[in-house]
């Protein structure tokens, strides 16, 4: 079997073909970073590098661009309201946003453009709309996509396009426009804009970029660079940007190029809480470093992520999160086990085989659009058989550690190290060099606070000849 995924655009499961193998161009609808990102925003990130590093361990060599939107009419306000200019309010939430991602060890995207910092590219996809007249100048001053100059407009959504909403962000006054269904693509510079900072100079009139025009223009000039191409393998995002957003990147984009714009559309569903989508207008959201402070290991939210298809909604609980953390945990001392058993460079066996097995079952899983609920079921599986045929003294475990890390290189979800973790290691190797400090100038009052104090955090210590040696208890 081969890969294949769910493309919203036919609604069915089709198997995978990328346009040029095994490059795969992969685009995905990043965080906008007008506040933290909430761990709902971090399921849609994470059902996408599970998509990346499957790709990859299927042997296509991903290129995947996330955008930053970094100026839109929530940046705008939420610097506004902090007084600040938009960069300068979006600044702190980039960063932390990187490290919410590594945190959850999702793998960074190769190229990560800006918004900001990617207007000549928009202005330029503006001025080719308006060449060929499917744009226009509105009687507000801001530039419009004109809906009845593009056919297929709806295709995505499959909405019927009379009776189109008013998506969430297009420029609200509508009579300045020739038609209510059409969006802005290029707003009119308001004194609002220009006090924190979001006006741009362009051919066509002083304004700031709409959402959809952002990330057709970024994801454009992204694969132009790189592929020489104006198409896209596969384009992802959450199931709430299929319409507008994702309707009108098609419609600007294939506007203007002539080309399909995507050729693989897929979209994750909801992170929930009690039924309800987790977001920061309904108050009930987590961020990533909520869970990071409470002390929960990544690698269980992976998991738990796992554990629901990424085309079903998932309820969040704590229950359901601490019942992540002990799978976490039993896998954890299974694969220690395997370890310590390859010192033999045992090859064959029971433990070999059952590996093989999970193999097959482990990508004939993730090869049906992405069924890592199966897979996962699949490595319990092979932790509960693997245990069985350890303690019945099977052979095979360097074939099975192999098997592990590769499938460890897809779902990442083997147990945080303790003792690796660089915060921790720098802590005591700081606290170690302050004892050593107080014992040189005979302070053995503070040399024994110290020892208690990294006692209190789990470490112990031993002074030998050759140093102080310290390990986890
Ligand atoms: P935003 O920062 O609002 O532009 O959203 C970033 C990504 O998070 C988009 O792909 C959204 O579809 C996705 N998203 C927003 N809320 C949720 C949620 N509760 N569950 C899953 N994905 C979400
Ligand atoms: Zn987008």
């Amino acid at each position: 079997m081969t890969l294949a995924l769910y493309n919203t655009l036919s609604r069915r499961v089709e198997p995978f073909t990328p346009l040029a193998p095994p490059r795969v161009t992969l685009y995905t609808c990043g965080p906008t970073v007008w506040n933290y990102a909430h761990i709902g925003n971090f399921r849609t990130f994470l059902f996408e590098d599970l998509l990346r590093r499957y790709l990859v361990y299927s042997g296509y060599d991903a290129f995947h661009i996330m955008n930053l939107t970094d100026v839109d009419d929530r940046t705008i306000k939420a610097a506004a309201a902090a007084g600040k200019r938009l960069d300068e309010h979006t600044a702190p939430f980039v960063q932390a946003f990187f490290e919410d991602r590594d945190y959850l060890r999702i793998q960074p995207a190769h190229a990560y453009p800006r918004a900001t910092t990617s207007v000549p590219a928009m202005v330029r996809l503006v001025e080719r709309l308006l060449e060929r007249g499917v744009a226009y100048k509105g009687e507000d001053g801001s530039i419009y996509f004109a809906i009845a100059k593009f056919a297929t407009y709806g295709r995505l959504s499959r909405l019927d396009t009379r009776e189109l909403k008013l998506g969430a962000r297009v420029a609200s006054d509508e009579y300045a426009k020739d038609d209510p269904r059409d969006f802005a693509l290029w707003k009119k510079a308001e004194p609002a804009d220009e006090r924190v900072g979001a006006a741009w100079d362009a051919p066509f009139g002083r304004g700031r970029p709409g959402w959809h025009l952002e990330c057709s223009a970024m994801s454009l000039e992204q694969i132009g660079q790189c592929c020489r191409t104006e198409t896209l393998d596969i384009h992802a995002g959450g199931v709430d940007l299929i319409f507008p957003h994702h309707e009108d990147e098609i419609a600007q984009s294939e506007a203007a190029t002539g080309q399909p714009f995507a050729r693989y559309w897929l979209h994750g569903e909801f992170l929930n809480v009690r039924g309800t989508k987790m977001s920061k207008r309904f108050g009930n959201f987590l961020t990533a470093r909520d869970l990071r402070e409470q002390g929960v290991d990544a690698a269980a939210v992976r998991l738990l992520f796992w554990q629901t298809h990424y085309r079903k909604a998932l309820d969040f609980t704590d229950e359901a999160l601490a019942a992540a953390a002990v799978g976490v945990k039993r896998l954890g001392e299974f694969y220690e086990r395997v370890k310590r058993e390859t010192g033999n460079g045992n090859r064959h066996g029971r433990l070999a085989e059952l590996a093989a097995k999970f193999e097959t079952d482990f990508r004939s899983a993730l090869d049906d659009d992405l069924n890592a609920p199966r897979a996962c079921a699949a490595l319990f599986q092979l932790v509960h058989d693997g245990n069985a045929a350890l303690d019945a003294g099977a052979s095979g475990a360097a074939a099975a550690i192999e098997v592990l890390d590769r499938a460890m290189g897809v779902l990442d979800i083997l147990p945080t190290s303790k003792a690796l973790d660089p915060a921790l290691r720098s802590w005591v190797e700081e606290r170690i060099a302050a004892r050593d400090k107080a014992r040189k100038a005979k302070d053995f009052k503070e040399a024994d606070r110290i020892r208690a104090e990294l006692l209190a955090k789990g470490v112990e210590i031993e002074d030998t000849p050759s140093g102080t040696k310290w390990r986890l208890v």
